[in-house]
C-alpha cells in the first residue's frame, strides 16, 4: 500500500470498524457489567460521565508496533473511554513508551490529556471491562473478529507487544488465522520471549512477550519498570531489524 492509498484508505476503515465496536452488545455479560459499572461509579469519580461501552484501538495508525492488552478496566478505560487510560496499568504502559519514544507524555489521564502516540497502536483481546478482569473463553473468541479486522487493516504493523499471556494467546490465535506460520511446538508466554512468525508472502511480524502491568504483576514485584522499559527498548531493536 503506497502513502496516499494508506493516508485516505485506512483511516476511513478504521473509523468504521471503531464506530461498530462502539456499538456492540454481543456478550450479554460484559454488556450488563460494563453498563452497571458506569451507572453506580467509584466515589473517588462521582462526577464523571463513565464512557460504558466497548472501547476501540487508540494511536497511529500508521504506527510499526502493535501493543496488544486484555481488556479494558472497569474504573479505567470504561470510564475514561481509551485503552489503558486512567488506571494503573495504564500509567505504567505510558510510562514505558514516553522513555522508548512513542508516547508524548508519561501519563495517561482521560481522553482529552494530549497525549499522542508516535509510532504506535494499542488495542485489547476484550473491548469490553470484565468482572474481575477475567473475560470467558467464549467471549474472548467473539471479541477476536475485531483484533482480526483491525490486524488486517492496518498492514505496517511489524511488531507486536503482547501484554500477558492471555493477550499472547490471542495474538497467536489472531496469527494463525491470517496464515501466518506459527513454529511447533507453539511459542510459549514468557516475559521478553521473541518470536518472529511470517506469513504467505512478505508480511513478517516480530511477537514480543510482556507481563501485563496489572497492580497483580506491580505491586507484587512481577513487573518492574525496568522490565517493562527492556521490553519498549527491545520492541524498537525489533522494529530497526524489519526496516
Ligand atoms: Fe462486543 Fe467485544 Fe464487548 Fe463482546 S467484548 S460485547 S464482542 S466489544
Amino acid at each position: 500500500m503506497n502513502s496516499e492509498t494508506f493516508t485516505v484508505a485506512v483511516p476511513n476503515v478504521l473509523d468504521r470498524l471503531n464506530t461498530e465496536i462502539v456499538a456492540c452488545r454481543l456478550c450479554s455479560r460484559l454488556v450488563r457489567y460494563r453498563e452497571a459499572v458506569a451507572r453506580t461509579k467509584k466515589r473517588e469519580f462521582q462526577d464523571w460521565e463513565y464512557w460504558g461501552r466497548p472501547l476501540p484501538g487508540f494511536g497511529d495508525p500508521r504506527g510499526r508496533l502493535l501493543i496488544v492488552g486484555l481488556a479494558p478496566a472497569a474504573h479505567g478505560g470504561n470510564r475514561t473511554g481509551r485503552m489503558f487510560t486512567g488506571d494503573s496499568s495504564g500509567q505504567w504502559l505510558m510510562r514505558a513508551l514516553y522513555h522508548a519514544g512513542f508516547a508524548s507524555q508519561p501519563t495517561s489521564a482521560g481522553r482529552d490529556d494530549g497525549l499522542i502516540l508516535r509510532g504506535a497502536y494499542i488495542t485489547a483481546v476484550v473491548r469490553c471491562a470484565p468482572p474481575d478482569n477475567r473475560p470467558t473463553p467464549k467471549e474472548i473468541r467473539t471479541c477476536a473478529a475485531y483484533l482480526q479486522r483491525e490486524f488486517a487493516i492496518l498492514p505496517r504493523m511489524d511488531v507486536v507487544v503482547a501484554l500477558g499471556h492471555v493477550a499472547f494467546q490471542g495474538v497467536l490465535a489472531l496469527v494463525r488465522e491470517q496464515g501466518f506460520e506459527v513454529p511447533r511446538p507453539a511459542p510459549a508466554f514468557a516475559h521478553g520471549a521473541r518470536y518472529g512468525l511470517a506469513a504467505p508472502g512478505t508480511r513478517r511480524v516480530t511477537l514480543i512477550a510482556s507481563y501485563h502491568p496489572s497492580r497483580q504483576n506491580t505491586q507484587t514485584g512481577r513487573l518492574t519498570e525496568r522490565m517493562l522499559d527492556q521490553i519498549f527498548r527491545r520492541a524498537r531493536r525489533a522494529l530497526a531489524e524489519h526496516e
